[in-house]
């Protein structure tokens, strides 16, 4: 028979880590599960600069979560890679079934964040990987030199946007108004950037190429008017990234968890509708979602399970 742990945590963001490491300092017994990489959103983050207290020169994502890591195993919580199939929530002991096993805990914290939605023009899926990318930490070398162009217009394509002007020739941000959602402070920045271009009102609706991407169609949103980007002749390719917003990582649950917009609901304690089962970070329906609302989650979120435990 399994082992039943008294707090299982599913996935190792900044919510779960933090979640993992209250759980642990409250002497709990606690397994955080992570399908991939620790980090959730933050691994492929460059610049961490409003997490509080945080002030080191070039503080990365990986960075401030290899940190986080190490401070939650180091108040007990035990880590395992695996990828969860399916959930049974209801009862005293809650079942999570991955690909290498099953896991038993009585108290469950859902921490799956979410993931980067796709550009949604034609012809997107044979270039990802080939040209399209959602994460400018990873992909950036490969377009040392080149032409980038970056779709969004929130805080995450303007940050994105500057970082990958360290590496390309020329980085241009297509977004579908004729101003940024950015937060003021990072758009002073991205004007100031002589390497960073605009082009407004506009769309990528389709993407081309024979291997590597090329060519791209963008259509003027008032206009209607469409214009072909060719890739510089000698460079052959240019690359296109994608930061316009997130969806969450949430389809277990569904029909099990209260949700809204793919969502999950909780009150302020982080309690979801089913007694034991607690969701932090960004996969909550929430009005901020930052590394610092995503701890503060999971250390409401342990600390619940704490007296949840303890009153059962
Ligand atoms: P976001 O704030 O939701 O912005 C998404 C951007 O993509 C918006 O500009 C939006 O345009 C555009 N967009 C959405 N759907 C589109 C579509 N189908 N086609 C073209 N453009 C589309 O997302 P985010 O920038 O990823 O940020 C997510 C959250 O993380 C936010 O709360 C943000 O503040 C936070 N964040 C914070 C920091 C930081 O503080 N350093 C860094 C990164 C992210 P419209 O403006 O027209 O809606």
């Amino acid at each position: 028979m399994s082992k039943i742990y008294d707090v299982i945590i599913l996935g190792a963001g900044p919510a779960g880590l933090t979640a993992g490491l209250y759980a642990g300092r409250s002497r709990l017994s606690t397994l955080i599960i992570e399908k991939g990489q620790d980090g959730g959103q933050i691994a492929i983050t460059d610049e961490i600069e409003n997490y509080p207290g945080q002030m080191v020169e070039g503080e990365s994502g990986p960075s401030l979560i290899s940190r986080m890591t190490e401070q939650a195993k180091k108040f007990g919580a035990e880590r395992c890679s695996d990828v969860i199939k399916s959930v049974e929530l209801e009862g005293d002991v809650k079942k999570l079934v991955g690909a290498k096993g099953e896991y038993l805990g009585k108290c469950v914290i859902i921490a799956t964040g979410a993931f980067p939605k796709p550009i949604g023009c034609e012809n997107e899926g044979k270039f990802t990987g080939k040209g399209i990318s959602f994460c400018a930490t990873c992909d950036a070398s490969f377009f040392e030199d080149f032409e980038v162009y970056v779709v969004g217009g929130g805080d995450s394509a303007v940050e994105e946007a500057m970082y990958l002007t360290k590496f390309a020739r020329k980085v241009t941000i297509i977004h579908r108004r004729n101003e940024l959602r950015a937060a003021k402070s990072i758009q002073e920045k991205a004007f100031k950037n002589p390497k960073l271009h605009f082009m407004w009102d506009s769309v990528v609706v389709r993407v081309d190429g024979d291997e590597l991407l090329s060519s791209m169609t963008v259509k003027n949103v008032k206009t209607g008017e469409l214009t072909t980007i060719e890739a510089d002749e000698d460079d052959g390719l240019f690359g296109l990234f994608g930061f316009i917003g997130y969806n969450p990582n949430s389809s277990l649950f569904e029909g099990m968890l209260d949700m809204e917009n793919g969502y999950i609901k909780t009150d302020d304690n982080m309690h979801t509708n089913i007694p034991g089962v607690f969701a932090a970070g960004d996969i909550r329906v929430k009005s901020l979602r930052q590394v610092v609302t995503a701890a503060a989650d999971g250390a409401i979120a342990a600390m619940q399970a704490e007296h949840y435990i303890s009153n059962h």
